[in-house]
Order: structure tokens, then C-alpha cells, then sequence
């Protein structure tokens, strides 16, 4: 007999009772099952982990995001509190090296107040670690349960790993995707057996005219309306940063990593990150509808690059051994470059703002730099 992961054998009753259930509700249970979800018992992050983010190849990221919020901070009148929200901040490295460069402008320093929205115990505790100086720092399991007050909201690859519903297009209608039981001890995927009644009028123009086989993945707004809403209310920017498609499309990513590796999604729930590709289309039209202001997307490589890592890197490299000096550049080109390896054209960056706030760092056209140099 199979030995099944303890998620499986959940999953495996749930479907036995009530039936096939949807991918999304299948990727909720593997990412956020209470006792044997993946990003409820682990840090998954590192070279020993599963998967290296870009906060984690280089501290250029996190400082630049820092100088990014800081030109917020100026662009809405440097109010005498503000606050610093980072959507799933791993294992704080981001927040520490923004916070670092931040440490140059101590009228802003000063104002600010750090808040974290986490659901992860294991990682709660490292960013506990990392800020171990910071004060005023709090912890939210969501977004919803942060103070009011201007803010700049950073989440870098947080909207991949929120569940997405799957579509795949019959002769008679889109039909939600499901995750059912093949009987022989596997997970399979199959498809509902009535289509969801109007879904096609929901649909962007090129999805509607994909051809009988083709999946359309869609997430719930949720998560991106509570980020618009707060910034059109109480006033500042969010930044995410994510890997995706700039158009909605059709096209299947429900993908899962493990050690470095792609894995079939549906071998050993819980145990391996599944997530599928960000729709920015989908994004900047949800945060358009709650009356924010949405700036890009652009290219990860092309954002940095705007916001000076080049010359940042190259202060670094000057001040150290050419071993130490070998690694920045190796991660320069990893955060910059196009293509496969890269992480410069396959990751997006977009902004939501208030209304008023017509321009931002590093996402309209002309070259500029975030501001203050960091130490
Ligand atoms: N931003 C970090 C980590 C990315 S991994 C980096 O770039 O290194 C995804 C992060 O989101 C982890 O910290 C994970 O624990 C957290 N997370 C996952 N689902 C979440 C949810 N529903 N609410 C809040 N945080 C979540």
C-alpha cells in the first residue's frame, strides 16, 4: 500500500465525502492547511530550501525597495507617521536591508512603523530574528488588521502563492477544473460536470476566443482590493513584484517546486510549493476598479535598472575582495537578466498608488534614481 503524505490522506477523505474538489480549493489545503499546509510548518526558503528569492540573492533588492518607499514617503508630503507593510516577508532579509538604506534619512526613519503580515509560525520567528533592533514593529496574520495611516505596501513574490481557480474550455462552456481520486491511490485532475453558468462574460476578448481544451486561471480579488482600497483611503503606494504575464491569456502554471526543481502539483500535497503565474492584467484592472491609480507593470530588470542597482553594485564591488566582488556581480546579472536563469523579464513590477499620485520611481519612462544613496 502507497504511503501517503498526512495532506494527502486529508485530502483524499475530503474527496471520498463530498466529491472531486476545485484546484483552488485543492492549492488552499496544500499551502495553508492548519496542520499540514506547506507555508504553515516551513522555511522554504535557501539554498537548502526550495526555492531562492530575489531578496535573498542580493541585499541591492531590498535596499533599493527601501529608497522606492522613501520616494513615496516625499511624494506624498513626508507625513510625520508612516507606515512600512510587507505582504509575506519570508525570512525578513527584505525588510532588513530596505530598513538599512532607510537608516540614511533619519526624519523618515523616525516615522516609521513597520508591520508584517505573515501566517507562517517558522518564518514568523526568523523575521523576529533578523529585526531583532527594529522598534515598532508589529506582526498581522492580514492585511485588514494593520492601524490606518499612510503607508507603502511591498509584497514580493506573495501573489503566486495565493490559490488560483483553474477553467478549462469545453464545447459546452467553461468548466471549473477539480482534483479528484483516480481510485488507485493517485490524484488526478479532472473537470466539473456542468459549466459555470456566465463565465464567459467575464472574460477578457483573447481568453474568450481560446480553442475547446484550453485553461484559464483566475484568482480571486480579494487580497489586490484590500491593498487598492487601503491606499485610495489612507493614502501611499503598494509595490509587487511577482512572476507573470503582463495580458490576461489562456495557458496552464499551476506549477509546484521543491528543492530547486519543478514536481507534479499533485504528488505529495503539502509537502512541495505549488503556485501559478501572477495575471497583471487581472491585477491592475481589480485595483483600477476600486479607484486607485496603477502604475506599470515593467520588467523586474528594467525597474532596478532605473533605480540605479547598476551604479549601487558597483559602489559595492569597489569597496571589497574580488571573490565577494565576483558574487555581486553574479547577482546584479541574476536580478537583471532577460531570459531563462534570469529573473530581469520573467518577474513584473507594478504599483498601485493613491489617485493623486501621478509618478513613481522606476515606473515611468525616464531614468531615475530612488533617491538618498545607501551606507
Ligand atoms: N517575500 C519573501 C517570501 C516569499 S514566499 C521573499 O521574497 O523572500 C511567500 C511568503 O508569503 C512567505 O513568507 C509565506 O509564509 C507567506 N504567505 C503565504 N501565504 C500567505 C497568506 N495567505 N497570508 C500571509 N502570508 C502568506
Amino acid at each position: 500500500m502507497t504511503e501517503f503524505s498526512p495532506l494527502q490522506s486529508e485530502i483524499n477523505k475530503l474527496i471520498q465525502s463530498s466529491g472531486p474538489m476545485p484546484v483552488w480549493r485543492y492549492m488552499e489545503l496544500c499551502l495553508t492547511h492548519p496542520q499540514y499546509g506547506y507555508y504553515v510548518s516551513r522555511d522554504p526558503l535557501g539554498r537548502e530550501g526550495d526555492f531562492t528569492t530575489a531578496p535573498e540573492v542580493s541585499q541591492m533588492f531590498g535596499e533599493l525597495l527601501g529608497l522606492w518607499a522613501a520616494s513615496v514617503w516625499k511624494a506624498i508630503g513626508s507625513p510625520p507617521l508612516f507606515r512600512l507593510i510587507e505582504l509575506g516577508p519570508g525570512r525578513g532579509t527584505m525588510m532588513a536591508d530596505a530598513l538599512r538604506a532607510l537608516r540614511v534619512l533619519p526624519p523618515l526613519y523616525q516615522s516609521l512603523c513597520v508591520h508584517l503580515v505573515e501566517i507562517n509560525p517558522v518564518l514568523r520567528d526568523k523575521q523576529k530574528s533578523t529585526l531583532s533592533g527594529v522598534r515598532n514593529i508589529a506582526w498581522h496574520d492580514r492585511i485588514d488588521d494593520i492601524p490606518d495611516g499612510p503607508a507603502v505596501i511591498l509584497a514580493n513574490e506573495f501573489f503566486d502563492v495565493l490559490p488560483i481557480h483553474q477553467m478549462v474550455k469545453r464545447e459546452t462552456g467553461w468548466h471549473e477544473r477539480t482534483v479528484e481520486f483516480d481510485g488507485n491511490d493517485r490524484l488526478v485532475f479532472g473537470t466539473a460536470p456542468e459549466p459555470t453558468p456566465h463565465f464567459e462574460v467575464l472574460l477578457p476578448p483573447l481568453v474568450r476566443a481560446a480553442p475547446v481544451g484550453a485553461i484559464f486561471e483566475w484568482r480571486p480579488d480579494a487580497e489586490i482590493m484590500k491593498v487598492a482600497s487601503r491606499v485610495r483611503d489612507q493614502g501611499g503606494a503598494a509595490l509587487i513584484i511577482d512572476y507573470g504575464h503582463l495580458r490576461s491569456d489562456a495557458g496552464d502554471t499551476f506549477q509546484a517546486i521543491a528543492r530547486h526543481s519543478f514536481s507534479d502539483p499533485l504528488k505529495n500535497p503539502g509537502q512541495t510549493d505549488v503556485t501559478a503565474h501572477v495575471d497583471f492584467q487581472a491585477l491592475a484592472r481589480a485595483a483600477e476598479d476600486m479607484g486607485a491609480r496603477v502604475h506599470g507593470p515593467v520588467a523586474q530588470g528594467e525597474f532596478l535598472k532605473r533605480l540605479g542597482i547598476e551604479t549601487r553594485a558597483l559602489t559595492l564591488m569597489g569597496k571589497t575582495t574580488p571573490e565577494v566582488s565576483e558574487d555581486i556581480a553574479g547577482a546584479l546579472k541574476r536580478l537583471i537578466a532577460e531570459g531563462r536563469g534570469g529573473m530581469g523579464s520573467m518577474f513584473k513590477v507594478l504599483a498601485i498608488s493613491e489617485p493623486d499620485l501621478t509618478l513613481l520611481a522606476g515606473l515611468s519612462e525616464e531614468k531615475q534614481d530612488a533617491g538618498a544613496a545607501p551606507p
